[in-house]
């Protein structure tokens, strides 16, 4: 049993998105784990990029609209509710 031969399943079979090394089986589709943290960011960037705008702008607004005034609240809880 002194098989040298590699097991298929872990070779790799592409090539990394990010710099074009060899895929890692255990990074794919990357080569590294570097790289998986670089394509991961990017789309993480790109996306907050987008809704991060967009839901500034209407929460600001309107959190100023309906933003209730502090200490509104009905006061007076003694009418025997027990
Ligand atoms: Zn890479």
């Amino acid at each position: 049993m002194a098989q040298s031969t590699p097991d298929p399943s872990k070779i790799a079979k592409g090539k990394c998105p990010i710099c074009g090394d060899p895929t890692e089986y255990e990074q794919r589709p990357f080569c590294s784990r570097r790289c998986a943290n670089i394509d991961l960011y990017k789309w993480l960037s790109n996306g907050y990029a987008i809704a991060g705008k967009a839901d500034e702008d209407e929460d600001g607004d309107d959190a100023n609209a309906a933003a209730p005034p502090s200490g509104a609240r009905p006061a007076g809880g003694d009418e025997g509710e027990d």
